[in-house]
Formats: C-alpha cells, sequence, structure tokens
C-alpha cells in the first residue's frame, strides 16, 4: 500500500501547479543526478520575432514573408506562429503540407514544391542556398529547386530559466543538459547564458532520444535516474523515454501530457527543482 504521506506530496505538488501521475515519480525524484532539457518552449520563451528577411535579388522581402507565411499556416511550431504574426497581407492557397519534425515543412503553391525550414531541410532536398550566419534561428525558403532566401528570427530565454539551472545546481545536481533542434551557434550561445553543463544541437527528435538513453546508461550504472523536461512539441518519444518526463506549459499537447509522469501547469522551469524539493520533503516524513 502507497504511505498516505505520498498523497500528501502529490497534493502539496498539485496545489503549486504540478500534476504528478504517481507517487513512484514522486519518490524516483529523489534518485535523479541528470535532468535534460529541450530548449525552444521550455528553456526559452519560443515566442520568437523576425530579425531580418534576406531575400534573393528579384525577390522581395514582402513575397519571401508571403511564401513562409503561407505554408507555416499548417503548423503550430513558435517559428510558425513568429512568422504568421510578422506577416499581415494576403496569404496564398497550399496543398499538400507536410511537416517534418526538426526540419520544417513542405507543401505546394501553384503547383510548385516549396521548403521553408533548416539547413538539414535544404541539404536533404539538395537546394543550393545561402547559408546565412546571423545570430538567431534561421528559417531557409525554396521554391521549384530554387533558393529564395531566409529568414532570421530571434527567442530568449524564459525569465527563470538560468534560476532553473541554477537551483538544481544547488540541490547537487550537476548534470544539466540543453537538448536542441536548433542551430550550433544559437544553442550554445543560450547554453553558455543559463551555464548548463552541457549542450547538444542540430538535433532530430530521434537524435534526442539517443542522447536520453546515453544520459540513463550513464546514472543508471550509479544506481541514479535521468529526468527530461519538454513543451511538448515534437518531445513525446523523448518523455517516454526517460526515467521521469516533466511536459511543460499546462494542457497545450494532449500527446505529450500522456507521454509525461509529472506536467507542470505554466511554463516556469524552475518548477523542477520545486517537485524535487517536495520529494525530498515527503521521503522524509514517511521515513
Ligand atoms: P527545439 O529542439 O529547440 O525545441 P524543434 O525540435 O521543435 O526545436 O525544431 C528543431 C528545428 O527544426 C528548428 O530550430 C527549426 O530549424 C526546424 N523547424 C521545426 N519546425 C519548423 C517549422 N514549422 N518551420 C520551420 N522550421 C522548423
Ligand atoms: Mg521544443
Amino acid at each position: 500500500s502507497v504511505p498516505l504521506s505520498f498523497f500528501g506530496g502529490i497534493g502539496a505538488a498539485s496545489r503549486q501547479g504540478i500534476l504528478i501521475k504517481g507517487s513512484n515519480y514522486l519518490e524516483a525524484l529523489n534518485s535523479v543526478d541528470t535532468v535534460a532539457f529541450d530548449k525552444t518552449g521550455t528553456l526559452t520563451k519560443g515566442q520568437f520575432s523576425v530579425t531580418s528577411v534576406t531575400p534573393v535579388n528579384d525577390v522581395s522581402p514582402e513575397q519571401l514573408l508571403q511564401i513562409a507565411a503561407s505554408v507555416e499556416k499548417n503548423s503550430t511550431h513558435p517559428i510558425a506562429v513568429s512568422i504568421l504574426k510578422a506577416y499581415s497581407g494576403k496569404l496564398l492557397s497550399v496543398e499538400n503540407s507536410h511537416e517534418q519534425a526538426g526540419h520544417g515543412l513542405v507543401a505546394t503553391i501553384a503547383g510548385e514544391k516549396v521548403i521553408v525550414g533548416n539547413d538539414k531541410a535544404m541539404q536533404q532536398a539538395g537546394i543550393d542556398y545561402v547559408k546565412n550566419t546571423a545570430l538567431g534561428t534561421i528559417i531557409y525558403v525554396a521554391k521549384s529547386q530554387r533558393f529564395l532566401g531566409s529568414i532570421v528570427i530571434s527567442d530568449e530565454p524564459k525569465r527563470d530559466a538560468r534560476k532553473a539551472i541554477q537551483l538544481l545546481n544547488n540541490r547537487g545536481i550537476s548534470q544539466t543538459v540543453m537538448l536542441t533542434g536548433d542551430n550550433q551557434k544559437i544553442g550554445s550561445a543560450i547554453a553558455k547564458k543559463l551555464k548548463t553543463s552541457d549542450v547538444y544541437t542540430d538535433l532530430l527528435p530521434e537524435n534526442k532520444v539517443q542522447i536520453i538513453k546515453n544520459l540513463l546508461q550513464k546514472s543508471h550504472q550509479a544506481n541514479k535516474k535521468v529526468a527530461f523536461v519538454g513543451d511538448g512539441i515534437n518531445d513525446t518519444p523523448v518523455l517516454a523515454n526517460s526515467d521521469i518526463g516533466f511536459a511543460m506549459g499546462g494542457l497545450g499537447s494532449d500527446a505529450a501530457v500522456e507521454a509525461s509522469d509529472i506536467v507542470i501547469m505554466g511554463d516556469e522551469p524552475s518548477k523542477v527543482s520545486k517537485t524535487m524539493k517536495i520529494a525530498k520533503k515527503t521521503r522524509r516524513v514517511v521515513l
């Protein structure tokens, strides 16, 4: 039978907007030595703003944004939301839209194949594109195999993201890992700002799963556990593979909530250490 005090811990957590799916997760939290975080929407606001639009010669910035926005209309990714916010003109009609996790989108506009995505998307399609080296997340656009230009968008860390890492360090958790599908330049800059101990960039969802598996192996050898914190978009497989999966941002993504063990309502990553604090107190009551 479950000690009553575990319910006490779950209750205390729920009053702080932290929903724990079982007392076993509360107990497991006491053994965590590694916490991995998704970047976009988890450690950063996930609210990008467009900072530059760089079309090739015969394309106008307006046209480039129109094509990108029309295709992104089919996505709920934070990148899509930001591009649609930056473009208020008329949208083109888009067909056959496919979202490819960690790459971007492919669609058809007036019979022409359009790709809106990152370096990997351009390389995979064999597009001869011009690399944009600005500091930010870069979205490239191609139509009928021709490169049309790039859009730079910037996101910023959440207000309590640095504190979230610091509080974990204070609890003796020195392994804090940032995982991102975003580029190396922006990924390292944010990891440096937040002082995570490790950062992995340019990851596809399956690469994130592989890194989690490696971290699990290392922690389990020391009888420790790995927690992962994600905002849901593309993170479901990673949440399902970690010892303790935290879904952030409330009930935004059903699949993420389903795959997670703990749901953090709202969007403060510092609630991860708060949950650990509750877990530790709960154990003390049991002993
Ligand atoms: P993160 O790991 O930082 O949360 P994601 O895994 O959601 O990011 O996405 C990784 C990368 O894939 C993005 O940085 C972007 O380059 C590309 N990407 C994903 N979705 C889109 C989209 N809707 N439009 C353009 N690019 C996208
Ligand atoms: Mg994300």
